[in-house]
């Protein structure tokens, strides 16, 4: 029994790391929403970007649930290299949009076609390599900041991971926690806001520096100052270099720049066009614009006092 409880007790040890491990590995998976039972076929490609990054979605029907279809018959392009908004009603299916893309669910019919190739015959690493997403939450793990931001490029030099963080305005706010860098974070170390979290997300990205990037703006994780000095930053990223980016918008004042903005409704595209387009011909846009500078949400509820403009 004495022999036997050295390897035991380390056993235990072995156990306890790789529990950690995958209760990590579900909180990354919880967030991204990756299912498992996606598979990739035998002779996939790599992605080639040879066009930039255009994004065609060609009548693709999708539901979680068989008899639920949540997208229906949708077919939109978004165009290479420009900054793009998707809005609508809350529950239209704007982020499901974008977990069809990356490959967390396969569409029940249509194709989702990345500068002409299908997204069911490119391998997920390239597909998930090539998109950068800022999630709504972020998953962090539990280990060092860190490591956390060196996650979104393992072969960056720590240099590279400050620089981020800086770009992203939160190398200053690291620093000035209890171990600056070395300080854990994730559920078992230090509370930081939402608006950090989103930030150590920005320096990911930034430190990924993917040619496809999606911005999932939460619905009420972040103030409207946060969120608009995290709209700067990720503006100024953008600017250094053209890229296909894509935001899920619930705040419409926070895209009313992009190139063109596609407006869903229960999972059909309704409106597609610039603000001023979309302000001029009077649609459901232009009702849900009136409605947020009025200060109501999707149901006509007051949700926040209106700021002088
Ligand atoms: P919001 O503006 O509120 O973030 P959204 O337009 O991004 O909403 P989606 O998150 O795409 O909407 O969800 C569309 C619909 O699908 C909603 O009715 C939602 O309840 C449902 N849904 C989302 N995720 C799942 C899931 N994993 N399983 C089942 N139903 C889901």
């Amino acid at each position: 029994v004495f022999q036997l409880s050295v390897p035991l007790n380390f056993l235990g040890s072995v156990y306890r790391e790789l529990r950690q491990s995958l209760l990590d590995m579900e909180t990354l998976f919880n967030l991204q929403k990756v299912n498992v039972s996606i598979q990739q076929k035998p002779d996939a490609k790599p992605l080639q970007l040879t066009k930039g990054g255009e994004i065609r979605f060609e009548n693709v029907t999708f539901g979680y649930y068989k008899d639920r279809p949540i997208l229906r018959n949708l077919t939109v392009t978004i165009p290479a290299g420009k900054k793009i908004a998707v809005v609508g009603p809350s529950g239209c299916g704007k982020s499901t949009l974008l977990r069809l893309l990356f490959r967390s669910y396969d569409a029940q019919s249509g194709r989702i076609l990345i500068d002409d190739q299908d997204v069911r015959d490119v391998t997920l690493d390239s597909l998930r390599r090539a998109i950068g997403v800022v999630p709504q939450d972020t998953p962090l793990f539990n280990d060092t900041v860190e490591h956390n931001i060196h996650y979104g490029n393992l072969d960056a030099g720590i240099d590279e991971v400050h620089e981020a963080a800086r770009r992203a305005h939160i190398h200053d706010r690291i620093e000035s926690w209890p171990h600056g860098y070395a300080t854990k974070v994730g559920e078992r170390g230090l509370m930081i806001s939402g608006g950090e979290k989103q930030r150590l997300a920005v320096s990911r990205l930034i430190l990924k520096d993917p040619p496809l990037l999606f911005f999932d703006e939460a619905t009420s994780a972040l103030d409207t100052h946060t969120e608009q000095a995290l709209m700067a930053n990720i503006n100024e990223i953008l600017r250094d270099k053209a890229r296909t980016s894509v935001f899920v918008a619930h705040r419409l004042r926070t895209i009313y720049d992009a190139d063109l903005i596609i407006v869903l409704r229960e999972g059909s595209v309704v409106e597609t066009g610039t603000h001023r387009e979309l302000m001029e011909g009077g649609g459901l846009y232009r009702d849900l614009w009136t409605a947020q500078e009025m200060g109501l949400n999707d149901e006509g509820e007051v949700i926040e006092e209106v700021e002088g403009k």
